[in-house]
C-alpha cells in the first residue's frame, strides 16, 4: 500500500480553464504556458488538457522535443530562447519557435550554420527589467534579426510586472502597453502581451496572442478568487490522517514546540510535509479539510508530516480523508496563509507524490 498522498489532476478542469482564457480574448490565439512541468501538473497531461490551445510555451528544449514526440503539432515557443549554440540544431529539428531577448542570442544565430529556418519572438523589456531589449533598441534589433537568412517570421512579446495591480505607481500596466506598442510600431509581425492577470482583468491588452499560465491550472493571479473568474482547480492534493494524539492544556506539538494547546485537543497527523511540496513556512491556522470539514494546521511543518486540529471533528480517525488544496480548499487560500502564491505550491509538488488523473 503506497503512502496515502496523491495529487489528482483533472484534465476536464484544464480544458475548462483554457475555455475561460479563450472567452476572455475571443480574437486572440492562446499560447498556453506549460513551463515547470506545466506548473506541476505534468507535461503530457497538460498537453491533452490544452489540445485546443494554439500553441504551448515553456523553457527547456528537451521538454519541447518531448511535446513533439508526444504528438503536439502546433506552435511551441521557448520562452527564454536558447542558452547555447548547441541548442539550435534541436530547435530546427523539432520546429521550435524561440524567444530572443539579448544580443548574445543574436550573435549566436549570426555565427551558426543553421540547417533550416526558425521563427523568432523578439522580447521587449517594457518595464519589468527582467528579460528583453529596451524599446529604443527594438527597430535596430529587428533589422539585425531580419538580416539573418535562417530567421523566418519575427513576432514580438513583452511581459507584465503588475497586470494584477494595474495602477502600480512604479510600473503601470498602461505604461508597459504603451512602451511595447511604441517600440514595435510599423514593424510587421504578431504581438503577444497578456499573462493570466491581463487576460482575465484587462481584455483590452489582448493582441494577436495571449500567454496565460496560472489561470489554466485554476489558480488566481489576483486578489480575487479563482472561482470568481469561473476557474476550476486542476490539482487536488489529498492525504489521510495517519496518527492521532490526545493532548491536554499546556502540551506542545511538533518541532520547536511552537504550538502549545490552551485546552484539551485532538491532534491529527497528516502524511504530507515540506519534502512533498507543502510550504515549510505555513503557520498555525493554515486551512486544511478533514472528512469534508475545514480545520487548521497547527505547529511546524515537518519533512513528511503536518499536524492538524481534529478537536472540532469528533468522528475523525486514522484513515480520515484530508484535502490539502484543490476541490473544497482553493490553493490560493493555503498559499496566502503561508505567505506565498498558488504558483509556488503547484510547482513544488515533489516527485515522490503519487499523481492520479481524472
Ligand atoms: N509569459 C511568460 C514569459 C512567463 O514567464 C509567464 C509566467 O511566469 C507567463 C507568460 C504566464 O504567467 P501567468 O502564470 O501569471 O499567467
Amino acid at each position: 500500500m503506497p503512502r496515502p498522498l496523491v495529487a489528482t489532476i483533472n484534465i476536464a478542469a484544464l480544458r475548462h480553464n483554457l475555455g475561460v482564457a479563450k472567452r476572455c480574448a475571443p480574437n486572440s490565439k492562446v499560447l498556453a504556458v506549460v513551463k515547470a512541468n506545466a506548473y506541476g501538473h505534468g507535461l503530457e497531461r497538460s498537453m491533452r488538457g490544452f489540445a485546443e490551445a494554439d500553441g504551448l510555451g515553456l523553457i527547456e528544449v528537451d521538454n519541447a522535443a518531448r511535446l513533439r514526440q508526444l504528438g503536439w503539432q502546433k506552435r511551441i515557443v521557448l520562452l527564454e530562447g536558447f542558452f547555447d549554440t548547441s541548442d539550435l540544431a534541436a530547435i530546427i529539428e523539432h520546429r521550435l519557435d524561440t524567444v530572443v531577448h539579448c544580443i548574445e542570442q543574436i550573435e549566436m544565430l549570426e555565427s551558426t550554420q543553421l540547417g533550416g529556418r526558425l521563427n523568432v519572438h523578439l522580447k521587449i523589456n517594457s518595464g519589468m527589467n527582467r528579460l528583453g531589449f529596451l524599446p529604443s533598441a527594438c527597430k535596430a534589433v529587428y533589422q539585425r534579426l531580419h538580416a539573418i537568412p535562417a530567421v523566418q517570421d519575427i513576432s514580438f512579446l513583452t511581459h507584465f510586472a503588475n497586470a494584477e495591480d494595474a495602477s502600480n505607481p512604479r510600473v503601470s500596466l498602461a505604461q508597459q502597453v504603451r512602451r511595447f506598442h511604441t517600440a514595435v510600431e510599423g514593424l510587421p509581425g504578431e504581438r503577444c502581451l497578456s499573462n493570466s492577470a491581463a487576460d482575465l482583468i484587462h481584455p483590452e491588452c489582448a493582441a494577436d496572442w495571449v500567454r496565460p499560465g496560472v489561470m489554466l491550472y485554476g489558480g488566481t493571479p489576483a486578489n480575487t478568487t479563482a472561482e470568481t473568474f469561473g476557474l476550476k482547480p486542476a490539482m487536488t492534493l489529498r492525504s489521510e490522517i495517519i496518527g492521532i494524539q490526545h493532548i491536554v492544556a499546556g502540551d506542545a506539538v511538533g518541532y520547536g514546540s511552537s504550538f502549545v494547546a490552551d485546552k484539551a485537543m485532538t491532534i491529527g497527523v497528516v502524511a504530507c510535509g515540506y519534502a512533498d511540496g507543502y510550504p515549510r513556512h505555513a503557520p498555525t491556522g493554515t486551512p486544511i479539510v478533514v472528512d469534508g470539514i475545514r480545520t487548521r494546521m497547527v505547529g511546524r511543518v515537518s519533512m513528511d508530516m503536518i499536524t492538524v486540529d481534529l478537536t472540532p471533528i469528533a468522528h475523525a480517525r486514522v484513515g480520515s480523508k484530508v484535502v490539502l488544496w484543490g476541490n473544497d480548499l482553493p490553493i490560493d487560500e493555503v498559499a496566502n496563509a503561508a505567505g506565498t502564491v498558488g504558483y509556488e505550491l503547484m510547482c513544488a509538488i515533489a516527485p515522490r507524490v503519487q499523481i492520479a488523473e481524472i
